[in-house]
């Protein structure tokens, strides 16, 4: 969502301060539920004249054609917009309130002095390079299905005219960056040009506008193609003799865990949670290593070293993988076995209506491996969702089999749970289902990563593995990477973590490749907080679960929990478990 925190609309009508007459009128005249749906409304079709580019990328596409140049009156507008938007919600009194709208408008309230507090404090505009980047904006309207192909490369024509003054504003704006994201933008935006150079003018041959409409959006797409060059050439030859730190820095960071996370719980608080988790997670690797060595490692020495004794079980369980022909195959053949368990079991109820589509991941994704939830957006409930897959083939021989290594027999089933069913896919399902279009849109990074990352020891709580050691080991593995994503991204933005001691904890406390390891490094020196939403998520979910079995005793059931936990939408878990506790005060 911060991405698009600096974008603004030029010409928008700023819609704060003249709704609050309305708003007071209504709450007279109609039960406070009925004002504040209308206020909703209102609030989400100013949001979009706000922020286009976000508006685009959820599928609401009015606003295609504009793109923001992110100057400083930009900025203004925005701060404008939010304490106008902030005053309007003041006028609504949580009593009266239902349980989603008070949680829809905690969200609201949260998004907007968030935006405050990125403008005023974080300031990212200036030293984070990497958030100039107008491709991605460009593919999604190229690769979009709503609209015919002319229309949408119309729309592309006019957003195409801003895009010198928006890279011109970019270079006003940045002030002593970051070399880590320096470099981030200096390739995204080399490699983004591509879309405009080759996408776009691919896409005008096949469309049918007339040649002098083709003509002029391809000469304006060969000089936003020049600016967005020329923009990383200049961050390229620009002297910034003492970088500022890529580190957030304590006091930055503690806010935006807040604004970004919204838990119960402050981040040192969620700190000393994971530091606890990695040690009760080595005790029971070490008990499970210990107890598969013979079966392994024959009459092999035992290391007296713990993590030493871990690791060998590890790699040798992890040498039982598919081959990268049968990546894909092996994944579609998991999705119906996952789904029978689960209805065995009676765990929750999965729709049949919206089946899961395992598909080849799309040419304008490839390069990304794994696997993702494609799901549809808050504007397209009855679009499909699709597992994308990504495809091993043409990866050299050592690459694959590292990669199979690490997504092997026992991960890619948990792996499978967490993304598709009963993870990602399900949520994605029941959250389509909430009423609410605040929770699609400002959705709950953490509630969502959190509720992936529950069922995968739900699941094997449950049976699912037989209970058998290698899954409860590889799981642990697994669990192990959430939990040190929390201590990585605090350590390294709130202290001082040099990358060596980084590569100790990935590699040898968790157990993972050095390829992985690498990427975890360079994804925690451009990103903060992101990180900290798995462990963060799960823990508060599972915590909220045994207070539930504790309070309900005989009476709880888990189907039920499950159910009414997704019914509340994406929503922050602090806010769930303030309504599902609310009747054993
Ligand atoms: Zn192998
Ligand atoms: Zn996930």
């Amino acid at each position: 969502m911060r991405k698009y925190a600096t974008l603004l609309l030029a010409i928008g009508i700023f819609a704060g301060s003249c709704n609050n007459q309305q708003n007071k009128k209504e709450s007279m005249n109609n039960s406070n539920d009925a004002a504040f749906d209308s206020y909703k409304e209102r609030f989400v079709e100013a949001l979009w004249q706000q922020y286009p580019g976000w508006a685009s990328s959820v599928g609401y596409h009015k606003y295609d054609s504009i793109l923001i140049v992110p100057d400083a009156a930009a900025r203004n507008k925005e701060i404008a917009f939010c304490k106008g938007q902030l005053d309007s919600l003041k006028q609504f009194d949580d009593n009266g309130l239902s349980d989603n709208n008070k949680i829809d408008k905690a969200m609201m309230r949260n998004q907007l002095e968030s935006s405050i507090w990125s403008v005023n404090e974080e300031k990212s505009y200036e030293w984070n390079p990497a958030q100039y980047n107008v491709s991605e904006g460009f593919a999604d309207i190229l690769n979009g299905t709503y609209d015919s192909l002319d229309n949408r490369l119309r729309n592309i024509g006019k957003r195409l005219a801003a895009v010198p003054a928006f890279y011109e504003a970019a270079k006003q704006n940045i002030k002593n960056p970051t070399a880590e994201h320096t470099q981030l933008a200096v390739e995204q935006n080399m490699g983004g040009a591509s879309v405009l150079e080759q996408d776009l003018p691919a896409a005008l041959q096949k469309s049918h506008l007339p040649e002098a409409e083709k003509t002029a959006i391809k000469e304006k797409a060969a000089q936003a193609a020049t600016a967005m060059k020329g923009y990383a050439d200049w961050l390229k030859n620009l002297k910034n003799d003492q970088p500022r730190s890529f580190r957030l820095g304590k006091d930055l960071y503690a806010k935006k865990f807040d604004f970004d996370i919204q838990s119960g719980y402050t981040v040192d608080e969620i700190y000393k949670k994971a530091q606890e988790h990695k040690q009760e997670l080595h005790t029971k690797m070490a008990a499970l290593a210990n107890q598969l060595w013979s079966k392994y490692m024959g009459n092999a020495q035992k290391p007296a070293d713990s993590l030493l004794l871990i690791r060998q079980v590890i790699d040798k369980i992890s040498l039982q993988h598919t081959s990268p022909d049968s990546f894909q195959a092996a994944i579609e053949k998991q999705i119906p076995v996952l789904v029978d368990f689960i209805k065995k079991k009676d765990l929750i109820y999965i729709d049949p209506a919206k089946p899961l589509v395992v598909r080849k991941e799309p040419a304008y994704m490839a390069g990304v491996a794994g696997a993702s939830i494609n799901a549809p957006g808050p504007y397209d409930k009855g679009g499909n969702t699709y597992y994308n897959v990504g495809s091993l083939s043409g990866w050299d021989k050592q690459k694959a089999e590292s990669y199979l290594r690490e997504y092997n027999n026992y991960t890619l089933q948990i792996l499978n749970i967490h993304e598709a069913i009963p993870g990602h896919y399900t949520q994605l399902v029941y959250s389509n289902q909430s009423p609410s279009i605040i929770k699609a849109i400002l959705g709950n990074g953490a509630m969502v990563e959190g509720w992936a990352v529950y069922t995968e020891r739900m699941m094997l709580e449950e049976g699912y593995g037989n209970n058998e050691p290698e899954m409860w080991l590889m799981y642990y593995k697994w669990n192990l990477r959430s939990t040190c994503n929390t201590i990585l991204d605090h350590d390294v933005h709130a202290g001082n973590m040099t990358k060596e001691q980084a590569m100790h904890l990935l590699m040898d406390e968790a157990f993972q490749q050095q390829s992985e390891a690498e990427g975890k490094w360079r994804r925690v020196n451009v990103t903060q907080v992101q990180l900290c939403s798995y462990f963060t998520g799960y823990t508060e979910i599972y915590e909220l679960r045994e207070e539930l079995k504790k309070k309900m005793g005989d009476k709880f059931n888990l189907k039920a929990f499950h159910e009414k936990f997704l019914s509340y939408g994406s929503a922050p878990v602090k806010y769930i478990k303030e309504m599902m506790l609310k009747d054993f005060k």
